[in-house]
């Protein structure tokens, strides 16, 4: 298997520059590897929203759903759900993700729900051609906020990390060994794991030389770690002044039952919460 029977016959018809390529590209690689080495590819089921991220649906060639704005989590956590052998991936804009989906994205993270969600955060609505989104930093000049937007940006990592994500990453696009690398972690961490993509918008919003000047790698040696107090310090560094250094790489990973685990142990009969349905867990392994 090789990326190139992955992709699809469909036109592709994102800007020259735009950053989607290269998460698609990352993705692709990882997808490919994993078939390779035994993962049956009907296995992979890709459940996007709307934006130009969806468009990953129409290229990328495994099982996909197109959801509606907002909704890739619980679509993906009923696919998930209804048969847990398999993987799911959800790719999710800003917009789509942190606006109108986000009670769907704590309580992905509250539940620990096994699924992967890659949202790509170009920090604006490009699809609608550069409307505020969450993530526009303070003072964005969007065409729906011509005097600049009013509001503070959400931080997702920290976001994540308090809502109970058991892994939390952050990439970004122009960093492609890191980002395939990131994939990958999460596409092997069992449990909701969450990566953050800063995907540059070519036509609306480009941040590449801010984001070059400013990207910090945290240390493979010492990252991820399972210290949730820690993880938020260090989340909540890219204050998003334009000064402060944006963290990249997987910053918070823990082992906790997930959601398909617990309901797996609920239809076993297994009602404590903690102590049985870890030893049933453990019984099963
Ligand atoms: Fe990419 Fe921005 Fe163009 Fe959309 S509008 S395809 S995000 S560069």
């Amino acid at each position: 298997m090789t990326t190139s029977d992955l992709i699809t016959r469909a036109p592709n018809t994102w800007c020259p520059g735009c950053g989607n390529f290269a998460i698609e590209h990352a993705l692709k690689d990882v997808v490919a590897r994993m078939i390779d080495e035994g993962t049956p590819a009907d296995e992979f089921v890709l459940v996007t929203g709307i934006g130009c991220h969806g468009k990953m649906a129409d290229y990328l060639g495994i099982n996909s759903f197109y959801a509606i704005h907002g909704r890739t989590l619980p679509v993906a956590t009923g696919i998930a759900v209804a048969n847990p052998d398999l993987k799911v991936i959800c790719c999710a804009g800003d917009g789509d993700c942190y606006g109108e989906g986000l009670e769907h994205l704590l309580f992905a993270a509250k539940r620990n729900t096994d699924i992967t969600l890659i949202v790509h955060d170009n920090r604006v609505y490009g699809l609608t051609t550069g409307q505020y989104t969450p993530t526009s930093p303070l003072g964005f000049p969007g065409r729906s906020t011509p005097a600049g937007s009013p509001e503070y940006p959400l931080n997702p990592l920290s976001l994540m990390v308090g809502a109970g994500a058991t892994f939390v990453a952050r990439g970004y696009s122009r960093r492609l060994p890191q980002l395939r690398g990131l994939i990958e972690d999460a596409l092997s961490h069992r449990g909701f794991s969450f990566l953050e993509v800063l995907q540059v918008c070519a036509s609306f919003f480009n941040q590449t030389v801010y984001y070059d000047e400013h990207a910090c790698d945290l240390d493979p040696g010492t990252f991820p770690i399972a210290d949730t107090d820690r993880a938020l310090r260090i989340a909540r560094k890219w204050d998003y002044s334009r000064d402060a250094r944006i963290p990249l790489g997987a910053l918070y990973r823990a082992r906790l039952p997930t959601y398909q685990e617990h309901l797996a142990a609920n239809q076993a009969g297994v009602h404590n919460p903690v102590g049985a349905i870890r030893d049933f867990l453990d019984g099963r392994t």
